[in-house]
């Protein structure tokens, strides 16, 4: 099959663990910087450009989509599923889960467990907003924050308070979330791929920190999850539509709670944790279902 991974670096891990496992499979891979490519929308025969030459006969493409490209990255991806080529995750899905609120909005419809969470624009009534997640300390959260950044802990009611209304005076977006303190600073990435969870780590934040991202000092290690939390990430994952997901739960006393559902998850870490080939799994489910390639969202949301 003839497999485009839609990435801005070749050289960065996960993109050439996905070319090296996709050749070792016998495919043909190619990385596509989807910044560069540009298409023609509005003809009989849709296409994209990429370097000066018209991109066919792709069977399938891989979207490792940035976070700070969503906007144009999904438009490539939404132009390939336009041309009936199959992608891992669609753009629908990728922009579903780009978006915290949306995204919880979305999980809570299924019932999946969650941390309670408030969202709010007008700032009259902060106190009401803090008393809905029960109070302090609350975390609070950039609705399209990565790596941690843009995740606050408010220790007392006034602090939320400060920080609420100073992210809303700069008009930014923000969830108000209750904090699950039983979590010690760790959380789950269940890898889920095709509706299995593959792989799994746990990460803990470094000493005195509750953020657990590798990207603020956290540390992996390998994790054997329990049933109600392995269907917890595979319900999570379908609920937004992803073929490819990274699902990370928190345990808390009322069960797993989903903080985030990611559409480009990193394979370093896990790969490196569990010494599991989840690239050559990535590739194995494309040969699977590439064929029956259909747009298959049939989510409303
Ligand atoms: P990001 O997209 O920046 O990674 P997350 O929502 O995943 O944002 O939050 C970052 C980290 O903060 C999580 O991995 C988790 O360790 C911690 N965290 C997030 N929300 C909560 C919460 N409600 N209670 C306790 N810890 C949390
Ligand atoms: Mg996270």
């Amino acid at each position: 099959m003839k497999i485009a991974i839609l990435s801005q670096d070749a050289t960065l891990y996960s993109t050439r663990r996905l070319r090296e496992a996709g050749e070792a499979q016998g495919h043909n891979i190619q990385v596509i910087d989807y910044l560069r490519c540009y298409m023609n929308i509005t003809s009989h025969r849709p296409s994209i450009v990429y370097k000066g030459k018209p991109l066919e006969n792709f069977d399938a493409i891989i979207p490792r989509i940035g976070a700070s490209r969503t906007f144009y990255g999904t438009a490539v991806v939404r132009q390939f599923e336009v041309m009936g080529v199959f992608a891992t995750n669609e753009s629908q899905a990728i922009s579903r889960s780009r978006d915290k609120l949306r995204c919880l909005q979305i999980l809570a419809k299924q019932g999946i467990g969650l941390p309670v969470t408030g969202f709010a624009h007008a700032t009259q009534d902060i106190d009401g907003l803090i008393e809905t997640v029960g109070g302090a300390p609350l975390v609070i959260k950039l609705l399209e924050g990565t790596q941690g950044i843009g995740v606050v802990l408010a220790e007392t009611s006034q602090a939320a308070k400060s920080v609420i209304e100073a992210f809303r005076g700069l008009d930014a977006n923000i969830l108000v979330q209750e904090y699950i303190k039983e979590a010690k600073g760790a959380d789950l990435r269940c890898f889920v791929i095709g509706g299995k969870v593959i792989a799994s780590m746990k990460r803990q934040g470094a000493a005195g920190e509750f953020r657990s991202n590798l990207h603020r000092g956290g540390r992996a290690t390998k994790i054997k999850l329990t049933p109600e939390e392995k269907s917890t990430a595979i319900r999570a994952a379908k609920a937004m539509g992803l073929g490819v997901a990274g699902v990370d739960l928190l345990r808390s006393h009322h069960g797993p709670v989903v903080i985030e559902v990611n559409s480009s998850p990193g394979l370093e870490g896990i790969e490196k944790v569990t010494t599991i080939d989840v690239a050559g799994k990535i590739i194995e489910y494309i040969a699977k279902n590439a064929e029956a390639s259909k747009t298959r969202d049939r989510i409303k949301y």
